[in-house]
């Protein structure tokens, strides 16, 4: 068949477009962060889901994402989306239970791992976060999303922040929560404690938690400015700790610094640069 010059060359653009399109999606390009609704604002350690990195595994779920740390059995931090869409009617499930998901020969965090420790299971994306159906609620009770927490830091001090979140959310706000700890041993109501578990499981010395506070929106990064409302807190894993939460604001630049993590990596770096550095001053219920 003869093709006139301008035909031929229309043939030709639409074979090589052909082509390019094809070979791309035979060698898709690894994307730098994970496309997971819960790291829209970072992956704040690089955390990767290779086996070899034990210590800063990720962990993705539809509720959250987390980096895992094998040797201290606890998450380094999970990080977790909090809309309208995620509050529901699903009644508290309770089922703690190991994460299967984990690398196999992994040592999995049990549901009587804590017992008698003096440390509550506590949640880092907590169940009353996660209540559109079953499935969610279930998927906060999984080991993997657990740090051993003094009873009164758990139960008063950070269970007063996770009802201003949600108090937040009711408002009209979407929020990005980042939870995580470091450091080792905290005092729980046995007394203090390095590890439990026979040596399995690490006590957090420090519990932080830093929250993005943005109005119901889309493109949520790109959002993020100056003047954008973080909270960052970071408070002792003690018993004797105030229940007052609002008295343990610091920076996220002062958690960075504390973890070598950095945190809201995906916004831009002159809004990084303006709400990383600030103590919140907000409301606080
Ligand atoms: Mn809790
Ligand atoms: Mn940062």
């Amino acid at each position: 068949m003869k093709l006139r010059p301008a035909l031929l060359a229309v043939f030709l653009l639409g074979n090589a477009l052909f082509t390019a399109c094809s070979s791309e999606d035979e060698n898709p390009q690894p994307t730098p962060s994970p496309n997971s609704e819960h790291l829209a604002l970072g992956n704040p350690s690089g955390a990767t889901g290779e086996v070899s990195n034990a210590t800063n595994y990720l962990l993705l779920k539809p509720q959250y994402a987390l980096s895992y740390h094998r040797d201290r059995g606890t998450p380094n931090w999970v990080s977790w989306h909090l809309s309208n869409d995620w509050l529901g009617t699903a009644a508290r499930q309770d089922n703690f239970a190991p994460d299967n998901a984990l690398p196999t020969g992994w040592y999995r965090v049990t549901s009587s791992s804590y017992s008698g420790s003096g440390f509550d299971r506590g949640h880092n994306c907590p169940s009353a976060d996660r209540t559109a159906t079953v499935a969610d609620n279930s998927a906060t009770f999984l080991m993997t999303n657990m740090i051993p927490q003094a009873p009164r830091n758990n139960q008063q001090t950070w269970a007063n922040l996770e009802d201003y979140c949600r108090t937040l959310v009711k408002a009209g706000n979407e929020l990005y929560i980042i939870m995580g700890q470091y450091g080792k041993g905290g005092v729980g109501s046995n007394g203090a404690a390095s590890t439990l578990d026979n040596g399995r499981l690490t006590v957090p010395k420090r519990i932080w938690k830093v929250i993005v506070v943005l109005p119901e929106g889309a493109n949520d990064a790109t959002r993020v400015t100056a003047s954008t409302r973080v909270i960052a807190v970071d408070t002792p894993n003690d018993d004797a700790l105030n229940t007052a939460w609002g008295s343990y604001r610091t920076s996220v630049d002062a958690i960075e610094a504390a973890t070598g993590y950095d945190l809201l990596s995906a916004v831009s770096e002159s809004a990084q640069q303006a709400v990383e550095g600030r103590v919140d001053t907000g409301a606080t219920q």
